[in-house]
């Protein structure tokens, strides 16, 4: 399984009780964001680059805890920033998990063999490590040297202490689909619970403008990645949001299905975009203008979106909408390997395509020194 029985369970219920309530706009996961500071400095980010007195405040673990309340989704991932930078991060986790929130706490597990001690294995936790392909395929992506190879310690001890450990890995134009196929090996090799892919997001702030995919690239990239699945993967995914990257399904964007808390508020109207921000979540809910947004709204900032935070809940919603969406889910993921000789083909003729990603800064590690490299205004991502 991709994920514990009791979690798919939980996750499953709780849907069908919103479709049983006849509600129509539902969270999926809460994204929160108690912090943005970062300890590394992403080509393709656009969540950080803010002042430093900005990236110096923190969210306190009850202004989490009342988030996640409020919101009251089954499921709380917790981006940045880097979240292990944040002092009271396990305070804030063990929070949750008690409150019985499976929660992905996202990191680029650069402190994570240091911080591990400071954390308990619960089947409610999961480390979701940011790993972006094979190692040079890393390296480049988070624009640090020897990252991959600190991150996969962090993975291979997580791994060993007998906590779950996912990874996500964006995927920008050019990249390798046979090097992204013989990552995923290796993340299973290493003992990683599930994964999950997805393509960035074309962010106005960041700082390599020049190498987001649009759609038609995107489905092209992720049918040669996703088709001819070997039975070995486990993908952290909606099988429906996987089919809707690899081209084989339509979907319309959820944008409230991942509802994003942070030190400003709930963020309008989704995690990419930044229209003003809510007091509260039910705020939030009320007053966004939901038809402006997501790809047939033709709002342009949406046009090329496919990225997991905004589809993912629509691909749960479909699996939980009929009892087709249930039986072609079921295929998915019992029967189906997606053969395709077609995507053999795309993998064959694959040949590099674009320049490097632009390359921004000397990042550093620690806490202390991630503190002085925003306070001099260095650009940071996830
Ligand atoms: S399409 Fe993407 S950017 Fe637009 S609302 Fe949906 S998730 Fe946000």
């Amino acid at each position: 399984m991709a994920v514990p029985v009791s979690q798919a369970w939980t996750v499953a219920s709780y849907v069908l009780k919103q479709k049983f309530m006849g509600r129509k706009k539902y969270p999926l996961v809460m994204m929160l964001e108690p912090l943005f500071r970062c300890n590394l400095a992403c080509a393709g980010c656009g969540k950080i680059q803010y002042p430093a007195h900005i990236l110096k405040a923190e969210l306190t673990p009850e202004e989490c805890f009342r988030a996640a309340e409020e919101c009251n989704t089954p499921m709380v991932a917790i981006p940045g920033g880097e979240p292990l930078l944040h002092p009271q991060m396990p305070e804030i986790v063990a929070g949750l998990v008690a409150r019985k929130k499976y929660v992905y706490m996202c990191t680029n597990a650069l402190l994570l063999k240091d911080k591990l001690h400071l954390f308990t294995p619960s089947k409610y936790l999961s480390f979701s490590v940011h790993v972006d392909g094979e190692r040079e395929h890393h390296d480049f992506g988070v624009c640090r040297e020897g990252g991959y190879d600190i991150a996969m310690e962090g993975v291979h001890a997580a791994v060993k202490a007998g906590f779950r450990v996912t990874t996500n890995t964006t995927l920008f134009d050019g990249a390798d689909p046979n090097s992204v196929r013989r990552h995923f090996d290796q993340m299973m090799d290493a003992g990683v619970e599930s994964m999950m892919v997805s393509p960035g997001y074309t962010y106005d702030k960041a700082p390599d403008q020049k190498h987001f995919l649009g759609r038609a690239r995107s489905r092209k990239l992720f049918r040669s990645i996703l088709s001819n699945r070997k039975k070995t993967w486990r993908f952290n995914a909606s099988p429906m949001f996987m089919e809707f990257l690899m081209g084989k399904k339509e979907l319309t964007c959820t944008p409230w299905g991942m509802p994003t808390f942070s030190i400003f508020g709930w963020q309008k109207p989704c995690y990419l975009l930044q229209d003003g921000y809510a007091d509260s979540f039910k705020q939030l809910m009320e007053e966004v203008e939901w038809a402006n947004y997501g790809t047939e709204s033709g709002n342009p900032r949406c046009a090329n979106c496919m990225v997991h935070s905004g589809y993912e809940a629509s691909g749960v919603n479909y699996t939980f909408g009929s009892f087709k969406g249930l039986m072609q889910t079921a295929k998915a993921i019992f029967f189906d390997s997606y053969k395709d000789d077609h995507a053999t083909k795309l993998l064959n003729e694959w040949k590099p395509t674009h320049n490097p990603l632009v390359q921004i800064g000397t990042p550093v590690v620690s806490a202390e020194s991630a503190t002085v490299n925003h306070e001099s205004n260095l650009v940071a991502g996830d």
